[in-house]
């Protein structure tokens, strides 16, 4: 059984969707303003955990993400620069997407963009304003936060706070400034607008989720994500906007992540400590996978503090567990397979899935896997791991790595695609084989070609050709088929 830690209320619960096997899942995507930061990812990151945990369980997710192209930042920033919205946005929705292949965060099955979308966001508010919960002012329009007699039910706002009556502007306020907030705003000097039904403008940015949520997961949905900043007023806008408009529960399970840190303090672009994907890889020589692990690793409910020995460490994790398999690949073994192993695999599987079952805790799924491991080199050392042994130890981190999706395997090693239901999991573990791909390499040249693989996994099409020519040179000739590499010696 999964367990949540649900906003809406505060406690642990147990995870029912809404449609046996299905979880519709919707998580605030970037406002494409700027290069989205670490701080950002941890977020994105612990949703991908989330993701890949639901699929993992066997459900099917389908899952939203939008892009916030047009919002009070969005706008400043195209006016700043002299260039139209789009011009100012494009580079970093881009930037956006090539940095989650770079993490290997899962696409979503969909990103819908604000300004994309401006027409329903102008019918939302329509519909509203005839239901009493929204006025007009001046062209702007505003909900009415008195009307909506569940508004602070997420962030626990007293009641007797609301100033009603008294509207805000801006997209983005404190909770000292509980009071009726912008569903769309008139135009103004040298701001984007658009013609509709209730006149000419621009949305608010909290209409915008409401809006697109609906489109492509209905009225009620299972899950909404974001950082623990979007509670209020982003999410409890949300909340009233689409409820009001709907007039059914909007989300049953609100799911929200701590904030990643730096030096005590929140990563924001505001407090000017913000460090993108691409500096740490580029400046600081970062290995993508070890930033993955590092923004992975410490449960979504608790702080993270971003250090360079923090993600120095998780480089030496990834390193324990792809040298692990390393040497289960390259070493020839003897035939057989023992009980021992089979246990320490099967304790493995269920105490990393018993983790995030517990409310997605991560620490304790870590564990049980480099326990497994340390145990395994124990045994490997003392020449007790049979081949069978090492294909059932490889096949378990491969299977936990759909969910952590942090490790290379090398070209050599062949696995049956392991899919279905929970029960089938603990069973799998037999599914795979180490395959000859061609006549033993030398050492080091085998490590060229998992250098390869990897980089060609990272689209890194110019090192990886770099790599075939040098190995080329060295009289090894590397062919990429349909079932993986190949190669032949053509020289000794
Ligand atoms: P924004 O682009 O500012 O709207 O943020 C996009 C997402 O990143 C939201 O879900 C935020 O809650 C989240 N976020 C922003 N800063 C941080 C941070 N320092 N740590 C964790 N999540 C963050
Ligand atoms: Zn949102």
């Amino acid at each position: 059984m999964i367990k949540f830690f649900n906003t809406l209320g505060g406690k642990i619960e147990t995870f029912r969707p809404l449609q046996e096997g299905t979880v519709k899942l919707y998580t605030c995507g970037p406002t494409v303003y700027d290069f989205a930061h670490i701080g950002n990812y941890r977020a994105y990151m612990f949703e991908d955990l989330l993701k890949r945990f639901l699929l993992f369980m066997g459900y099917d997710v389908i899952h939203v993400m939008n892009i916030t192209d047009v919002d009070d930042k969005t706008i400043k920033g195209a006016n700043d620069q002299g260039v139209s919205l789009t011009e100012y946005t494009e580079k970093y929705v881009q930037s956006f997407f090539e940095d989650l292949e770079t993490l290997r965060i899962k696409k979503a099955a969909h990103y819908p963009r604000a300004t994309e979308n401006i027409q329903e966001m102008a019918d939302m508010v329509k519909g509203l304003l005839e239901k009493g919960y929204a006025y007009e002012r001046e062209g702007n329009y505003y909900f009415n936060i008195a009307k909506f007699s569940n508004y602070g039910k997420l962030s626990n706002i007293d009641q007797r706070e609301l100033k009603t009556g008294v509207r805000i502007d801006s997209d983005e306020y404190e909770k000292e400034s509980v009071q009726d907030f912008a569903l769309w705003k008139a135009p103004k000097e040298g701001e984007p607008f658009w013609e509709t039904e209730i006149g000419p403008g621009r949305p608010g940015w909290h209409i915008e989720c409401s809006v697109m949520s609906a489109k492509y997961l209905g009225d009620t949905f299972d899950i909404h994500c974001g950082g623990v900043d979007n509670i209020f007023p982003h999410h409890e806008n949300e909340i009233a906007q689409s409820e009001a408009f709907s007039e059914k529960k909007f989300v049953n399970y609100w799911i929200h992540c701590q904030h990643l840190i730096r030096d005590g303090e929140k990563m924001s672009k505001s407090r000017g400590n913000i460090i993108t994907t691409q500096e740490l890889i580029k400046n600081h020589g970062a290995d993508p996978m070890a930033l993955r692990l590092l923004l992975l690793s410490t449960h979504y409910r608790k702080m993270l503090n971003f250090t360079f020995e923090a993600l120095n460490q998780a480089k030496s994790s990834l390193e324990r567990i792809n040298n692990f398999i390393n040497l289960l690949a390259s070493k020839k073994l003897a035939e057989g397979e023992s009980q021992g192993i089979t246990d320490l695999v099967k304790n493995m599987m269920k105490n990393f899935i018993k983790g995030l079952n517990d409310d997605l805790n991560i620490s304790v799924a870590l564990t049980a896997l480099f326990e497994m491991i340390r145990k395994a080199n124990v045994l490997f050392s003392q020449s007790k791991i049979l081949k069978k042994d090492a294909e059932k130890l490889v096949a378990s981190i491969n299977s936990v790595d759909e969910v952590l999706n942090i490790v290379d395997f090398p070209p050599n090693i062949r696995f049956k695609k392991l899919r279905g239901r929970i029960e089938e999991k603990s069973n799998v573990f037999a599914e795979i084989s180490f395959e000859k791909k061609g006549e033993e390499l030398p050492k080091e040249a085998m490590e060229k070609v998992n250098l390869r693989e990897k980089a060609r996994a990272e689209k890194n099409f110019k090192l990886a050709d770099k790599i075939r020519d040098d190995l080329l040179a060295q009289g090894i000739v590397l062919e990429d088929t349909k079932d993986g590499i190949r190669w032949k010696i053509i020289k000794k």
